[in-house]
């Protein structure tokens, strides 16, 4: 899904998705001042109120799209995604550490950090604290497992949906390759069904993020009319918090490469870098793919078997950057609203994140709409997710630079110690030993 994707044409020119954000801030404030920044009269503050009207919709959408975006994208991914057999565990044990550590450096910054302390929205309703359950391990394992099969794709429950869509996922990949074994293709229809559908829910999702701009003007300049500029310190400092923990996980990703493969830091940079630029201006590690896979193979010289596995799977399951996000944003609302969470709800988040990340399709914005999921985990508002709304262009921008680092990080591993022997280098050594 490219930029131009979210664009709207005006004059024959193509406005991108971020500048109607950034024009919509901007009226943003302007209104949000007219209507009295922070002291607004009745009549102000009553008009006020039915502007977040857009955002709510639009957050109805993202909630709602979330389960079938995150069911078919796993399924979609097990179907036509291509492991060898003894690659598979590697692969997992790569994935999932690295997501892993994303998580806990963002929940380390977070916490150190607590950029939602540095400006007090307003404490929670009764209503809202009462939505922080006690937790309960057992009752969470007992859950894991949905009592009707439908029912994760009604209750939102990102858990249970993922069980349902690895399970499925699992089994129809079984079915195919001993279909293929077999010389026979009755899985087909199924399979581009699939491929339909998860499109299908894309093209939706394209549209729900059309309207970001229109909710954006109206949550901010409500937000302002109502409560000033004070909830908006929080945000700058987020924003700091989000990029300083992204950076950590970078440094981590060369460490890593360094340690665990025969690539050098400034190598993986270099070979990196389209791939990079590529993510930050088109938003998707999916749409960066190829490039990613040209840089790996051409650029860094990998082998074809790492660089297919790390760019082609990992940009399917692998959005190390997404969850970090994830997780940093669940514990920003809660100390925005004044909410305490604690270890064991962290751990919660770890989990969800985890779940919500190999959810995410690598497409603009998937990872706002997984995050519904995780927030209702651990009981936490989902409404609070409007006040991400107004950074998450650019936030998005810089976690899919992550992602696609993520999977490129797993190709170099998959490669090991040992450099590709190319011809130019066969022949070189032969000859030495031949002069030897
Ligand atoms: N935009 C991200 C990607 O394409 C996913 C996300 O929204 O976090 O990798």
């Amino acid at each position: 899904m490219s930029e131009h994707s979210f664009g709207l044409r005006l004059f024959g020119k193509t406005i991108p998705l971020y500048v109607q954000i950034l024009i919509a801030l901007v009226l943003a404030v302007v209104l949000g001042v007219a209507l009295g920044a922070g002291n607004p009269s009745p009549a102000a503050a009553e008009f006020a109120k039915d502007l977040a009207i857009p955002c709510n919709l639009v957050l109805k959408a993202l909630r709602a799209l979330a389960t079938p975006l995150i069911l078919l994208a796993v399924l979609h991914a097990f179907l036509t995604a291509e492991i060898p057999g003894t690659a598979g565990r590697r692969l997992v044990w790569l994935l999932v550490s690295n997501t892993t550590v994303a998580i806990l450096i963002g929940l380390l910054i977070a916490n150190l950090l607590q950029p939602g302390t540095w400006g007090q929205v307003s404490p929670p309703t009764a209503a809202e604290a009462s939505l922080v359950k006690p937790f309960d391990p057992w009752g969470l394992l007992q859950d894991t497992i949905p009592d009707a099969v439908l029912k994760p794709l009604v209750d939102n429950n990102v858990i249970q949906l993922i069980v349902l869509a690895l399970g499925f996922g699992i089994a129809l990949r079984g079915l195919k390759s001993e279909q293929v074994k077999h010389g026979r293709s009755a899985y087909l229809p199924l399979e581009q069904t699939i491929t339909l559908l998860f499109e299908a829910v894309i093209r939706i999702l394209q549209w729900v993020i059309m309207l970001v701009p229109i909710a954006v003007f109206g949550i901010v300049a409500q937000t302002i009319a109502l409560k000033g500029f004070e909830p908006f310190k929080a945000l700058g400092a987020f924003v700091l918090a989000v990029l300083l923990a992204l950076s950590l996980q970078a440094c981590f990703y060369l460490l890593r490469v360094r340690l665990g493969s025969w690539v050098g830091p400034g190598l993986f940079l270099k070979g990196g870098s389209d791939a990079f630029l590529t993510a930050f201006s088109t938003d998707s590690s999916t749409a960066t793919m190829p490039v990613t896979y040209r840089g790996l193979l051409e650029k860094i010289g990998l082998r074809e078997s790492s660089a297919s596995l790390g760019a082609l799977v990992g940009s399917n399951f692998n959005n190390d950057g997404t969850a970090l996000y994830e997780a940093m944003s669940a514990l920003f609302i809660a100390q925005v609203i004044g909410l305490h969470l604690p270890i064991d709800k962290q751990l919660i988040v770890v989990l969800t994140s985890i779940f919500a990340s190999v959810g995410a399709a690598g497409i603009p914005e998937a990872g706002l709409v997984t995050m519904t999921l995780v927030f209702t985990a651990v009981g936490l508002p989902t409404q609070y997710i409007a006040i991400l709304l107004t950074v998450d262009w650019f936030l998005d921008r810089s976690r899919t630079v992550i992602n696609v680092m993520g999977d490129m990080t797993v190709s170099c591993l998959l490669d090991g110690r040992e450099p590709k022997v190319t011809p130019e280098l066969f022949l070189e050594e032969a000859l030495a030993t031949e002069v030897d």
